[in-house]
């Protein structure tokens, strides 16, 4: 399996305070890694610091067998950060040309556009597009090299449902012809759709660390929903959510629980059992901190 990324416990210091506390992590040849976290846990760091836009304070990375700064490893990845800014005057398809002359082999500009349903956007003035449209091509642009890897912090953050989904269409092509993928998401349902594993890292450190099934059922939870609901206190639940005339509650045992509603005489009707989502799983594995 050849390794395109080697983190070896990396930290980083923002004056006194711990950004990364000794990560380690490989990025094997043709995976999509999905990493989550709460809010300040670490990730855009941890992606700055993979991509060399950012100095570890120590450790080490090594990207597809060099340092992430060199010249001949920056024209093997793909990385499109968190805040990005597309020249105004400049038109997409003068965009995609541009970027283009700075690799050896690039995607032709017509199939990228396609990949990336772009097209229709090719002689409009970047300036003239909507965020989530600048966005889109923001993210096209880290495909044009044929790169092996490439690094996208939360690339479907503020797109509508349409666009994220000609995002994943195009995230999926690449990865369908072998090409890896670390991003960060605030939607856990894009890391449920695109990755094979799921990194969560909080507080800096990696908490858990699996392929998507595995981490989901990692955690034991059982998401247990009921309709007009009145319930005294209960002994198994992990956590209560209530929608509408829905409640779920999340628990550890479903036998217990169902047991516990019937000997309190709860009352509630149309009940549901079903695993839990990655999404639970993640808020149990964090200790409940939100996903943003
Ligand atoms: P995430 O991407 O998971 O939200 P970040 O990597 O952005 O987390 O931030 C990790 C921690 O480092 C946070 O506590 C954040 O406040 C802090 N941090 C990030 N960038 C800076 C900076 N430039 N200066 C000081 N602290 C920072």
């Amino acid at each position: 399996m050849t390794i395109l990324a080697r983190a070896r416990d990396l930290t980083r210091r923002y004056n006194d305070k711990t950004a990364l506390d000794g990560v380690s992590l490989d990025i094997p040849a043709g995976q999509v890694l999905g990493l989550l976290g709460p809010n300040g846990a670490g990730k855009s760091t941890l992606i700055n610091v993979m991509t060399g836009l950012l100095r570890p304070t120590s450790g080490s990375v090594e990207l597809c067998g060099g340092d992430p700064r060199s010249e001949a490893t920056r024209r093997v990845i793909g990385v499109t950060p968190q805040e990005t800014g597309l020249p105004e005057t400049w038109r997409v398809a003068e965009l995609v040309d541009f970027v283009s002359e700075h690799f050896p082999d690039p995607v032709g500009r017509a199939e990228l556009l396609k990949r990336f349903d772009l097209t229709s956007l090719a002689d409009r003035q970047a300036g003239g597009l909507s965020g989530g449209q600048q966005r889109r091509v923001a993210v096209a642009l880290a495909f044009v090299g044929r790169p092996r890897l490439v690094f996208l912090d939360e690339p479907t953050t503020g797109l509508d449902v349409d666009a994220r989904r000609a995002l994943w269409e195009g995230i999926r092509s690449f990865h369908a012809d072998g090409g890896a993928v670390l991003l960060t998401s605030h939607y856990i349902e894009e890391v449920e759709e695109l990755a094979d594993r799921v990194v969560v890292v909080d507080r800096g450190r990696v908490i858990a660390d699996g392929g998507v099934a595995e981490i989901r059922g990692r955690i034991q939870l059982k998401r247990v929903t009921l309709t007009d609901a009145a319930l005294p206190a209960l002994n198994e639940v992990a956590s209560i959510e209530r929608d509408a005339d829905r409640t779920h509650l999340l628990t550890n045992d479903a036998t217990a629980l169902v047991r516990e509603l019937v000997t309190v005489g709860a009352s509630f009707t149309d009940i549901e059992i079903e695993s839990a989502s990655l999404e639970d799983a993640f808020l149990a594995i964090t200790g409940d901190r939100r996903i943003t």
